[in-house]
């Protein structure tokens, strides 16, 4: 016998439709590109969507068409979401920290109609554009005056757009929910980057995920501030779900460093924040500068890569709670979260930090399993390592095209290309990407437990451990360090915050010193460059 509720498809144009309806009169504050604080609200993006919306069917786009955008987190970026996903066209986040053959591949390979750009990123569209056969739309998210037209002839203003459209002229929302409704490609570090297609309902659901109080938990007394780019896996789902609630939204633009974003989070006193942990070390090390002080911040989700122990401390110093999240653009991305379950929650907090450190928990939508090489589950005992699988509504099923062919084993599961171990009360922690993983002698290393340690040395801005080719043990473990400006230090000192706090055959045979932290298109830590340039430590 079926159900007797009513089918009211997960669709994200409802989510605006919410937001501008219950909570329209809910600040919206985004940061333009001159530093400048714009206000507006949710009604205004509503209704500025659905005129985007109605301005882009009468260009000629429709449903199931891809309409890319290069823009940090910004209001117009936001509505230009909106526009694009209420419409039932696809919303495709370009990430212009990636190379420029990988934006072209990317750019031909989605197939984009039309591309919505910040201004300030008209000179790397033009150049990517000028040698690519694209006839698709050009929107600039400004005014006229905004439009650079040596660079790019025919572009549009979205201004002048919004001002010819009525809303009532949008073909909004009335699809399945199964629908397609944004596209992100990974980074692709090994190969050509992989196209990740969410639906209307996957996206809904995950920002039903987002918003249990173990993993958001996020009100709408907070005031949410993604610094996450809304490009790296849709800034993780949260400029949706503080649409969804209703909370004050702080979208802080293009200036990402430590003083912008301490004076941003003061001004507009934001409470909650999400990031990845190079952007919390940029901070801590503006207020280590300047003795400034987090008064209004409680809460922050920091993923994308591990959370360093030296953060969670610090942060704690000014009365903010860090939850680390583990995910991936596969996953939505939410795949764990750092959660204390009771038990750990009761303990003094050192006791707590082996858990906190730890990537964590599923929760409700998530399954996860750890199975060796051949596909053989693995147990839940702390310590056997096996590649991490992952499995649930929010989970990828295949790529865009399909070049990769069948991604989920035969129960369904997706291998996530990381390498973890599950403990007894159920954390997950992973130790190592697959490519990252160091080998020495046989046995695995996990520059992850390394790196959180030796990060905690107050002179170390960044650092990475990575494996260099050895005679004897095929792998040693070489420790790559940024100092903060104008410090000096010699490798006996930094590795001596190791010492007995790692095996003693982990401990990296060398430091090396350098300049500045190569990071990825997503501000990690890039270590497949560490590994090409230090392949032949120590004669580099
Ligand atoms: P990319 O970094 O390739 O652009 P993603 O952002 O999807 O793509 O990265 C996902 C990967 O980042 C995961 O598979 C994992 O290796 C790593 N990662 C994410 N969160 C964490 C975390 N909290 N701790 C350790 N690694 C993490």
């Amino acid at each position: 016998m079926r159900g007797l509720m009513q089918d009211w498809p997960l669709t994200v144009d409802r989510i605006i439709d919410h937001a501008a309806d219950w909570d329209g009169d809910r600040p919206v504050i985004c940061r333009g590109g001159n530093g400048d604080i714009l206000r507006t609200d949710y009604a205004a993006i509503g209704i500025r969507a659905r005129r985007l919306s109605a301005a882009l069917a009468a260009l000629g786009i429709g449903r199931g068409d891809r309409v890319a955008t290069m823009a940090w987190n910004n209001a117009r970026h936001l509505e230009g979401w909106f526009a694009i996903m209420g419409m039932g066209a696809i919303c495709h986040t370009l990430n212009p920290r990636l190379f420029a053959e990988q934006l072209r591949y990317i750019i031909g390979h989605a197939g984009d109609r039309a591309i919505l750009v910040d201004p300030c990123f008209q000179p790397l569209l033009a150049e990517l554009l000028g040698s690519m056969d694209w006839r698709g739309i050009v929107i600039i998210l400004g005014d006229e005056a905004e439009i650079d037209a040596a660079l790019l002839p025919d572009a549009i203003a979205v201004e002048t757009l919004i001002a010819a459209a009525e809303a009532t002229d949008a073909r909004w929302g009335g699809f399945d929910e199964q629908t397609a409704c944004a596209l992100c490609y990974t980074s692709g570090t090994t190969g050509n980057p992989k196209g990740v297609l969410y639906s209307h309902r996957s996206t809904v659901i995950h920002m039903l995920m987002t918003l249990q109080p173990d993993v958001f938990g996020l009100s709408i007394t907070d005031v949410a501030m993604p610094i996450v780019p809304m490009y790296h896996a849709n800034g993780w789902g949260m400029p949706l779900s503080t649409a969804a609630i209703g909370c004050k939204l702080v979208l802080p633009g293009a200036q990402l460093d430590g003083a912008s974003l301490h004076a941003l989070i003061e001004s507009e006193g934001v409470t909650f924040s999400a990031a990845v942990p190079t952007v919390w070390q940029g901070l801590l090390h503006h207020l280590d500068q300047t003795g400034g002080r987090l008064t209004s911040l409680k809460r922050v989700i920091i993923g994308g890569a591990a959370l360093p122990e030296s953060i969670v401390r610090r942060l704690r110093e000014h009365g903010v709670e860090t939850v680390q999240g583990w995910g991936m653009t596969e996953t939505s991305p939410i795949g764990t979260h750092a959660k204390l379950t009771p038990a750990i929650a009761a303990m003094p907090f050192d006791d707590q930090l082996p858990f906190r450190l730890k990537q964590g928990r599923p929760p409700f939508g998530i399954e996860l399993k750890i199975a060796d090489d051949a596909g053989a589950r693995l147990p839940h005992d702390g310590t056997t390592p096996g590649r991490l699988h992952v499995r649930g509504p929010t989970v990828s099923s295949g790529y865009l095209g399909g070049e990769a062919g069948a991604i989920l084993d035969d129960d369904g599961y997706f291998d996530t290309g990381d390498i973890a171990t599950i403990d007894g009360q159920g954390y997950m922690a992973i130790v190592d990407r697959a490519k990252d993983v160091i080998k020495s002698g046989g046995e695995w290393i996990s520059s992850i437990e390394i790196e959180n340690i030796a990060s905690g040395h107050p002179k170390v801005a960044h650092c990475a451990v990575i494996g260099v080719p050895h005679p004897r043990w095929d792998e040693r473990p070489l420790l790559v360090a940024a100092l903060h400006p104008g410090e000096k230090a010699e490798a006996d000192e930094i590795l001596a915050v190791l010492d007995g706090r790692i095996a003693r055959w982990w401990m990296p045979d060398a430091v090396a010193f350098i300049e500045a932290m190569p990071l990825g298109a997503t501000g990690k830590i890039d270590k497949k460059a560490l590994r090409v340039r230090f392949a032949a430590f120590p004669e580099t």
